[in-house]
């Protein structure tokens, strides 16, 4: 990337994201190459092509070129040597942990984390001898606490789901540092826009792009950046091993959604900001989960690690809260809205609704709930770009049916 590139902001190098390809004259759009296979001129050079993530061009699962100009695209932005796309978030993680994993290592990783990494690391303790120690993401002493000569790794989510706590990234990661622990970061609810892991000092940042990156809701894909080209080498070994590459198609769809990531991340935050405010003020509301709040717990850590530049925060679009009726009432307000819909998922332009204690967090009983600090009336709320009085209806439409 040219030195010109480099001074733009990411919100205009986003709208041109490095086109791996040039034949004459310059396409503004990212080529889609679909064909998986591609030819050489002599045997050495195809030899070559095998040895790393940034030579020739040989075979998809190896990489292609509109899944590099995706990975380039969300290196830039994460500040990182290198990137490697794959066919899911769940995809990348599972790439990064099985690539630098043994039986017999430690792993510290934060209690509130996606379902999904939840469960591939229990799973990774159970079946292949990887120990697992769960901590809070706000003390670095309890880090400190749970290192062994076996830990190799930190795991840990910039903002947690579904109540949005914040992660002490450079407390936490300095201990990890300190003691030799590659860390990785789950940045998928703050984007590269809010917060950029690596200038923390994370060593590798993982998304599942699936959610604002691409942010249209119609494609699935994960990317891991790396803060280091011999890191990035490794897992890209092992990704060709698991076959977990992306699509070119799926890349391509990415790379469009990402082109308006600055106005979506700054409308997805403004109307979040919002509505937390509007439903802190509503009778049948007990507690609202947002960063921008002041009385979040987090607060001081978020104008530190997702500031909006004028000494405020930039909560991202999802935020929770709890309803005072309870199990029932959470069950009636998901049913009750007409423009939010009751999905899964986030990042995406369309609003959607959930209620955690009986989807995403099912297995847990009320105990373990209060512990994950979510209660039986929690909902989730990932908000999209519509108009936020629209949104702010049909959300008071629905609190008035309880
Ligand atoms: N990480 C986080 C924080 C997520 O919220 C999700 C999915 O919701 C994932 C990872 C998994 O991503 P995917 O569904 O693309 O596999």
């Amino acid at each position: 990337m040219s030195d010109f590139h480099h001074a733009l902001h990411p919100e205009s190098r986003i709208v041109h994201p490095p086109v791996e390809e040039v034949t004459g004259s310059r396409p503004l759009g990212v080529p889609l190459h679909q064909g998986h296979v591609f030819a050489f001129p002599d045997s050495d050079a195809l030899a070559h092509a095998f040895t790393g993530p940034g030579q020739a061009f040989l075979y998809n699962r190896y990489g292609n070129p509109t899944v590099r100009s995706l990975e380039n695209a969300v290196a830039d932005l994460e500040g990182g040597a290198g990137a490697l796309a794959t066919a899911s978030g769940m995809g990348v993680i599972n790439t990064v942990l099985l690539a630098l994993l043994r039986s017999g290592d430690h792993v510290i990783a934060q209690r509130s984390l996606y379902g999904g990494t939840f469960a591939t690391l229990a799973d990774l303790a159970e079946r292949w001898g990887v120990e697992v120690t769960h901590v809070g993401g706000d003390d670095p002493e309890e880090v400190r606490a749970a290192l062994r000569p076996t830990t190799r790794l930190l795991h840990l989510e910039t903002v947690s789901n579904p109540t949005t706590r914040v992660t002490d990234l450079p407390a936490l990661i300095g201990v990890a540092r300190e003691a030799g622990v590659l860390s990785v970061v789950d940045n998928t609810f703050a984007t590269p826009l809010i917060c950029r892991p690596i200038e923390h000092g994370a060593d590798i940042v993982v998304h599942s792009a699936t959610k604002y990156l691409g942010g249209h809701s119609d494609v699935l894909a994960g990317v891991a950046v790396f803060a280091d080209a011999e890191l990035h080498r490794r897992v890209w070994q092992h990704a060709i091993e698991l076959g977990s590459s992306l699509d070119p198609f799926a890349a391509w769809l990415t790379l469009r959604g990402m082109q308006t990531l600055g106005l979506r991340v700054r409308r997805h935050c403004e109307t979040a900001s919002d509505l937390a405010g509007r439903l802190a003020a509503h009778p049948a509301v007990t507690t609202v989960h947002y960063p921008g709040l002041p009385a979040h717990p987090d607060h001081e850590v978020a104008r530190r690690l997702l500031p909006d530049g004028q000494g405020g925060v930039l909560g991202g679009g999802v935020l929770a809260f709890d309803l005072a009726g309870g199990r029932d009432a959470a069950r009636t307000f998901t049913e009750s809205v007409r423009l939010a819909a009751l999905a899964p998922s986030l990042g995406g332009v369309h609003t959607l609704v959930m209620h955690p204690a009986s989807t995403s967090h099912r297995q847990l009983d009320d105990a373990e709930l209060a512990a994950a600090g979510i209660s039986p009336g929690t909902v989730r709320v990932a908000v999209g770009i519509e108009h936020p009085e629209d949104l702010w209806a049909d959300l008071e439409q629905a609190l008035a049916e309880l």
